[in-house]
């Protein structure tokens, strides 16, 4: 599956601590993350990250692009619900991108645990059957 993890600023240790301790459930998966948020997570363990721009420079924007390609199978987007962010609509986009295209989101550590562990017991297996649905040619419906 692949997995866009992204953070705000005073939300990056929560990601980090909430990685480190499901690491061996995301190693076997393929993670996307914003630049800074990703940069952090490899440093601190070790888990192999493809790091878009940062979030402010379009970062949320990449990651919403490959929603929109039906590419990503779940988000965890930690936002700090107490701070304005210059990228405001950035971030209301790749929410309401993941709504529209069913993608399951966590914007919270709690949500963000169950859905770690709903992956790992198979739980969104339901991603590859709407994949392959969408993948299938207009012809075949
Ligand atoms: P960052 O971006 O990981 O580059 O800090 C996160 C965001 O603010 O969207």
């Amino acid at each position: 599956m692949n997995i866009a993890l992204i953070a705000h600023d005073r939300k990056k240790k929560t990601m980090v601590n909430l990685t480190t301790a499901y690491k061996r459930i995301l190693k076997s998966h393929t993670l996307y993350a914003t630049g800074t948020t990703g940069h952090r997570i490899m440093e601190a363990t070790g888990l192999d990250v493809h790091c878009f721009k940062s979030g402010p420079l379009g970062g949320d924007q990449q990651i919403g692009a490959l929603i929109s390609e039906n590419k990503m199978d779940l988000i965890i987007f930690l936002r700090d619900p107490l701070a304005s962010q210059p990228h405001e609509p950035d971030v209301n986009a790749l929410i309401r991108l993941s709504d529209v295209y069913e993608v399951p989101l966590a914007t919270n550590v709690g949500t963000a645990e169950a859905l770690i562990r709903g992956l790992a017991a198979g739980f969104l297996d339901f991603r590859e059957i709407v994949k392959e649905e969408l993948d299938k040619p207009l012809s075949s419906y």
